[in-house]
């Protein structure tokens, strides 16, 4: 038994390291040359034209116009389109989709999506969600909570192993958040099911423990709920998160809307301050001082109007009630961005697309954001910017991701004609590229 078992072994052994071997050897004559009119590589202003990008296994290994093409390299002609790195999505929920048509019962939504849909359900609708996104060419996303219990790291961890096509993963595991969450007010008996979706922290050294459970529980970054519902997240709990992030070199996403939450995020150094729809002007200048990110999870009129009726026909009294109801708080979001560029915040693009959209997949949907900032003003290079290296230095993965340049991950996408004269073609990837592989190349 015993020698059966170890020839059992050997051979088994034997399949492995020959496997390997062929692996490696297919691997090491793996060269690419991506060629497009051109390319923007996302470090400086410029347009790289006539460009051509070497990729080898999952890396670049030069990058430029008129490039020498190795004669045994595998060439992927794109003709008239633009190479891009691929777009990171600094906020977003793979694990979450309500109905956007019942915006005004979101409360009871969530609810209902805890109690009923279990982690391995939410992972599985991730794995759909997340594909979506890779294929809409969103190589990169930070997936920032509503994900159950850890479901978002063993998504990440499914999608890292080859199991399922998906974008790189920045999990954040459970948010942290005052008492409730964003659950409103529960009865006693509901109670723990706030503990299905957030980590309760009370007070400055539970609000340490809970940082300290989350990295056990496989985050790589930490959200936090400032202002929940019903309630707040202190300055002291704050900076006690900040602190213990700090010292383990794991950044800190604070979700923050109004004077007083972003004041805390702020005073407390967090790396990004999501939504922020209501912000002062000496928050923001804070917020430049440090370098703290803004991600601007904004929407157009368009978007909210189109999401509430879906796929239905509404009147034109209804239409124009809605217009009434949302036009304040988009121009409200506008004006914040436009403030926040004069003052020099960095700014990271991030969707926070947890809602359906008619006609529209979550990476289609997730794409929307670029319209916002392009109506707040941002220029079609800046919002590339947002979307690709601020991205990435939020997310602390500038050394792999967020630029073309060679030692790069090979994160490339290309676009149909000059996104910097008409920035919807960025909503249009028709070829993606993620760590060296083709998910998608489209005629
Ligand atoms: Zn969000």
């Amino acid at each position: 038994m015993r020698s059966r078992k170890k020839i059992y072994l050997s051979a088994l052994a034997f399949v492995f390291l020959s496997s390997a071997y062929a692996q490696n050897a297919s691997a090491q004559s793996a060269r690419t040359a991506i060629r497009a009119a051109r390319l923007i590589d996302g470090k400086g202003e410029s347009i790289v034209s006539n460009a051509a990008i070497l990729v080898e296994n999952d890396k670049i290994t030069a990058v430029g116009s008129g490039l020498q093409i190795p004669p045994d390299a595998k060439v992927i002609d794109l003709g008239d389109s633009t190479l891009l790195p691929g777009f990171i999505d600094a906020h977003t929920h793979l694990l979450s989709e309500m109905d956007g048509t019942n915006l005004t019962l979101q409360d009871v939504e969530m609810l209902r999506i805890v109690a009923t849909q279990s982690t391995a359900r939410r992972a599985l609708l991730g794995a759909k969600l997340g594909r979506e996104d890779l294929e809409a060419g969103i190589t990169t996303v930070r997936d920032l909570g509503n994900s159950a219990v850890n479901g978002d790291v063993a998504l990440r961890d499914a999608i890292n192993n080859g199991w399922l096509p998906g974008p790189r993963i920045v999990a954040a595991t459970r948010a942290l958040a005052a008492q409730g969450g964003q659950f409103g007010r529960l009865t006693l008996e509901a109670q723990s099911i706030i503990e299905q979706e957030y980590v309760t922290i009370r007070g400055a050294e539970s609000a340490r423990q809970a940082v300290r459970q989350a990295l056990y529980d496989g985050a790589n970054c930490i959200k936090v709920i400032v202002n929940g519902s019903p309630a707040n997240v202190t300055l002291d709990e704050m900076k006690a998160i900040v602190e213990e992030a700090r010292a383990v070199g794991v950044k800190v996403a604070a979700h923050a809307i109004g004077d007083k939450a972003t004041r805390i995020a702020a005073e407390a150094g967090v790396d990004s301050i999501e939504h922020a729809y209501i912000v002062k002007d000496d928050v923001l200048k804070m917020m430049a001082d440090k370098h703290i990110f803004l991600v601007p999870t904004d929407g157009t009129l368009k978007t909210f109007l189109d999401m509430t009726f879906g796929t239905r026909q509404p009147s034109a009294e209804e239409r124009s009630r809605m217009e009434k109801l949302y036009q304040p708080f988009v121009e409200g979001s506008r004006d914040r961005l436009r403030r926040a560029r004069k003052m020099g915040v960095p700014i990271a693009s991030g969707s926070d697309m947890y809602l359906t959209m008619p006609n529209l997949n979550r990476g289609q949907a997730s794409l929307l954001v670029f319209e916002a900032y392009a109506e707040a003003g941002m220029t079609p290079m800046e919002i590339i910017h947002a979307a690709t290296r601020n991205g990435a230095e939020l997310l602390g993965m500038a050394d792999r991701i967020g630029t073309v340049e060679a030692g790069k991950l090979a994160d490339i996408i290309a676009v149909p004609g000059d996104p910097l004269k008409d920035v919807k073609a960025l909503q249009h990837a028709k070829f993606v590229m993620k760590g060296g592989a083709v998910v998608k190349n489209e005629k």
